[in-house]
């Protein structure tokens, strides 16, 4: 729900760059010994494409940016996926997989990408918020990760790292191949300080709550930003957002209560008593309710989104 500025992510990409180096030699290896097996003439030309994608080590396919990456797909030598017609139907052929093997991204999952992302700082779902982008399996915790770019359109971005999305199970499964305009990676400071979104309380939401204390009487809507154009999904239509949120009106209640009680005397108070903790401003805004207060932050923990933004609404925090 908030773009991360591409700097950032660049430094961290420098700090893992001989493991990325690695990861692209890794792929091409493997691609090779792909390509000395017996293919058609069409999944051959194909996985040939791909390899030339890989070859450059001063221009490597992992590092590139979302911009780099729409440069390369609007290319005029630019290739499709093989397809053949199979039972009537016409489908990808085998070698989409066989490049996504070749490439890692599975590995990658368990071993690289709890790491990268960590320093990052993305641990909850860019997408909905609600979630962790861990799902843990038998053996281990894997990094969920949508590609912005469909693996399945195109495997040989399926392991670069700006087409990663961190994403919750839920969403990654919604979202599938339909297209959203929220980019996670930029240079756009607008876009990386304040959160396109937003969620408030319907109208009389919080009247109706302080009469009656029924939490049922809590609704919460999600503002989303004017698209550019409409070949955007919304994210509410792609990602159910307010459907998932209206499960959570106890948090909103709790919110509200809390606003209640931490009157600003009361505020005043609870820090003259306990200055001697030392607490950042930040810090002591967090401990009250109860997640991270700024927008920069939002992608550190599930919930941060809907908490600061009722919290801001209900005076909470500025
Ligand atoms: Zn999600």
């Amino acid at each position: 729900m908030i773009a991360i500025p591409l700097d950032k992510v660049r430094n961290i990409q420098k700090a893992y760059q001989s493991e990325i180096d690695m990861q692209r030699q890794n792929a091409l290896d493997e691609l090779n010994v792909l390509n000395s097996e017996k293919h058609t003439v069409v999944d051959k030309e194909y996985l040939e494409f791909v390899i030339s994608k890989f070859e450059n080590q001063n221009d490597n396919i992992l590092l590139w940016d979302l911009n780099r990456i729409k440069e390369e797909i609007n290319k005029i030598d630019f290739k499709n996926v093989p397809t053949e017609i199979k039972n009537g139907k016409t489908r990808k052929t085998g070698i989409k997989d066989k490049i996504i093997k070749c490439l890692g991204y599975t590995k990658l999952r368990s071993s690289f990408y709890p790491n990268y992302f960590n320093d990052i700082g993305i641990k909850a779902c860019v997408y909905c918020n609600s979630q962790l982008t861990i799902v843990a399996n038998k053996k281990h915790a894997k990094f969920e990760v949508d590609h912005f770019y469909s693996k399945s359109d195109y495997p040989f971005l399926s392991i670069s790292l700006c087409n990663l999305y961190p994403a919750c199970a839920s969403c990654n499964g919604t979202k599938s191949s339909k297209k959203i305009e929220f980019e996670l990676y930029t240079d756009d400071i607008s876009k990386t300080k304040k959160s396109d979104y937003k969620f408030k309380l319907t109208s009389n939401s919080k009247a109706k709550y302080l009469v009656t204390r029924d939490r049922n009487n809590i609704e919460v809507e999600f503002e989303e930003p004017d698209y550019k154009s409409n070949e955007f999904a919304k994210f509410n239509d792609v990602f159910h957002v307010e459907g998932i949120y209206k499960t959570q009106n106890d948090l909103v209640e709790e919110l509200l209560i809390k606003s209640q009680i931490y009157n600003e005397s009361y505020l005043n108070i609870l820090k003259s008593s306990f200055y001697k903790l030392n607490l950042n401003p930040e810090v002591f805004k967090r401990i009250i309710i109860g997640n991270y207060t700024e927008d920069i932050d939002i992608h550190k923990r599930p919930m941060s989104k809907i908490t600061m933004d009722i919290a801001r609404e209900l005076g909470l925090i500025d």
